[in-house]
């Protein structure tokens, strides 16, 4: 029997993609504290919003919990997330007695340093972020209640009222937009001449290029997948980038079970590309389960190299290098 000749299909892989350096540190900082002091570990949060990996971590013995009060007493560690946590849940962690291990990603924790010091210097805050995130609520709690005010949107930049005009200062969300976050500066800066921020707002490295490179694909594609999760900042700003810059059907995916065939009817180009928290092997996932249906050529478009890596905790530095590298296999090799 003749076998059915199957569409060509061309996947535009954007680079980089997946996996941060955040988000490896914070894997490997539950894998080696399993190994370390055996299961148990108690994690608090998602531990990076990505149900893919918060069920394999499980199934190693990591118990995800939300509060510190649902931790047993007991010596078994307990992890904060890589979002960041108020100090109130660091002063929880003291006062109980907790063995806890900080998974914050270090440049969740310089913006963190950066309304310390500046709430010590005076100035009212603005913290550009998203309300409810668990980023933006452990930013917040690193000062008292109303010491830094949350704005969203261009609109609430617009209509903000500052006790202190001549005094004040901004700082961001690791995860945001860039092109929405600079039209927000752009208003505030236009409001309050005087107002004072980072150089370049807080939104990270790995937010910043992944966002460049979906957009480089996004006017080459008639669809892009982004693989992600719908609770996480960073999938949902690529989903944009990828609308706003050329290519109008972009989908939030968390894997090859999501995808949605019968859009990919009259799709020659498809662009895929996963957000900070998105293991390679999802993305493997996706491109096997197409060649199924259809033949395949990839070609990837790399606009950055990434090389950065953080430092683990001094309690799990040293022993077996046990690796949150196997989630992404190729892709570290792939971005040289
Ligand atoms: Fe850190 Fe950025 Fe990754 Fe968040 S997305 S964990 S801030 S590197």
């Amino acid at each position: 029997m003749l076998e059915r000749r199957k569409p060509h299909l061309k996947i535009l892989l954007a680079a980089p993609r997946g996996f941060c350096a955040g988000v490896v540190r914070a894997v490997e900082i539950v894998e080696r504290a399993l190994e370390r002091y055996g299961a148990p570990v108690y994690v608090r949060h998602e531990i990076v919003h990505n149900r893919h990996v918060v069920e394999a971590l499980e199934r190693k013995g990591a118990v995800f919990i939300e509060e510190l009060g649902e931790v047993p007493p007991g010596d078994q560690p307990v992890i904060l997330s890589a979002h960041g946590a108020a100090k109130s849940v660091h002063d929880t962690a003291r006062r109980r007695n907790l063995f806890s291990l900080d998974a914050t990603c270090p440049l969740v924790s310089k913006v963190h340093r950066e309304a310390e010091k500046l709430f010590q210097r005076g100035y009212e805050i603005i913290l550009i972020g998203h309300e409810g995130h668990p980023e933006v609520i452990g930013t917040m709690g690193q000062l008292p209640t109303h010491a830094m005010t949350l704005i969203e949107t261009e609109h609430d930049a617009e209509s903000f009222r500052p006790r202190l005009p001549e005094k004040l200062a901004y700082i961001t969300q690791t995860t945001l937009s860039v092109d929405d976050t600079a039209t927000i500066i752009a208003r505030l800066k236009r409001r309050f001449p005087t107002i004072v921020g980072p150089r370049k707002a807080d939104i990270c490295y790995a937010t910043t290029n992944r966002q460049e490179a979906v957009k480089a694909i996004a006017p080459r594609c008639d669809m892009v997948l982004v693989i992600g999760a719908p609770n996480s900042s960073n999938s949902r700003r690529l989903v944009e980038a990828a609308t706003k810059h050329g290519c109008k059907r972009a989908r939030l995916i968390g894997g090859a079970d999501d995808i949605a065939w019968p859009e990919l009817k009259d799709v020659a180009i498809l662009g895929v590309t996963a957000s900070a928290s998105a293991p390679e092997i999802l993305v493997d996932g996706v491109t096997d389960r197409l060649r199924k249906d259809f033949t395949v050529t990839i070609e990837t478009i790399s606009t950055r190299r990434e090389a950065v890596e953080f430092n683990l905790p001094r309690e799990l530095r040293h022993g077996r290098a046990r690796s949150a590298r196997h989630f992404f296999k190729n892709h570290k090799a792939e971005q040289g």
